[in-house]
């Protein structure tokens, strides 16, 4: 491994941005799209950071081993430099296995309850007597310090990351809430259940439930985060007017440049985890799927509006 030191940049981390979603409804292209502007690097998905960094052959966004990514040993390296441990590993700063959920467990633990409530005084305090609370309040200090170190190397004030399980972007927003930005990412539940059936080859009645149940764990966490710190982002609105979708965006991060041209350039995209997508050099638009409206039986349709419809129409899918 280098114990090459990065030479320090003078840029701040100004804000870090967490993309949230239940998972496949375009939180991959909200960040690939955002890394175009000069302003900000997205970085993919902190958490899979271990998986990249133990398994030699696992490729980062732009085609390279993520172990011999020029840009992710710059990221080691200042952060090596931030923290003075020339021995520290880029899988380090993932969350801990361990405390990986993709919802809340019936009976929240205290960890959970504190996340929910949402008070980083209450946080801290907790985190002193829940042994769990403590590793997700360190896990979201070390994600802080990944962004600062893509700010200095990249020379961007702004940081993007696809946050998967909405506890792990409550554990980040909780160590630095003043920086933090949420970008909630929706999709149509007819259009996610279908991919979920085909991706997991699971039954609608089965898909539906994991659409309701992730957008009601979603919204509890949501709901504690200042109503200025937070948007929703619909994957429809962004795939049918890209440009006009990405100028809200970046005016809600105080994004001054003014992009025209959303064409891909995947190449240059350093991401880490996330769907698919970032390696298919060859779709370089932003292009709608809605194959729900084809694959979709009426008798899946009639479930999904039983199960799911008041969820989905509380998200604003309401024809
Ligand atoms: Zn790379």
């Amino acid at each position: 491994m280098s114990t090459v030191v990065a030479a320090p940049s003078a840029q701040q981390l100004e804000k870090f941005v967490c993309i949230a979603s239940i998972g496949h409804s375009g939180s991959t292209l909200v960040g690939m799209l955002l890394d175009q502007y000069p302003e900000c690097t997205s970085m993919g998905e902190i958490t899979n950071l271990h998986k990249f960094t133990a398994q030699p052959d696992m490729l980062c966004g732009c085609g390279t081993p993520v172990l011999k990514c020029p840009f992710w040993l710059d990221v080691e390296a200042e952060l090596r430099r931030k923290t003075g441990d020339l021995s520290l590993k880029l899988g380090e700063f993932s969350r801990p296995t361990e405390l990986k959920r993709t919802a809340f467990r019936k009976l929240p633990a205290l960890s959970e309850l504190l996340m929910i409530w949402g008070s980083p005084t209450a946080w801290r305090l907790g985190s002193m007597i829940s042994p769990r609370a403590r590793r997700e309040r360190e896990f979201g200090e070390r994600a802080v310090q990944v962004y600062e170190a893509i700010a200095a190397v990249r020379g961007t004030p702004i940081t993007v990351n696809s946050a998967g399980a909405t506890t792990q972007m409550k554990s980040i927003y909780l160590a630095d809430p003043t920086r933090f930005r949420a970008i909630h990412v929706i999709r149509d539940g007819r259009g996610w259940t279908c991919s979920q059936m085909r991706r997991e080859k699971s039954s609608m009645e089965v898909a539906v439930k994991l659409f309701v149940r992730r957008h009601w764990n979603t919204e509890l966490m949501m709901r504690s985060i200042p109503a200025s710190q937070r948007m929703l982002v619909r994957y429809e609105d962004l795939c049918r007017d890209t440009p006009g979708t990405m100028l809200t965006i970046s005016r809600f991060l105080d994004i001054d440049t003014q992009l025209t041209d959303f064409t891909l350039k995947k190449t240059e995209f350093h991401g880490v985890g996330g769907n698919p997508m970032r390696f298919r050099y060859d779709e370089s638009t932003v292009q709608l799927d809605e194959k729900w409206r084809r694959d979709l039986t009426s008798a899946d349709l009639a479930l999904f509006e039983k199960i799911g419809g008041e969820t989905n129409r509380r998200l604003g899918y309401t024809d």
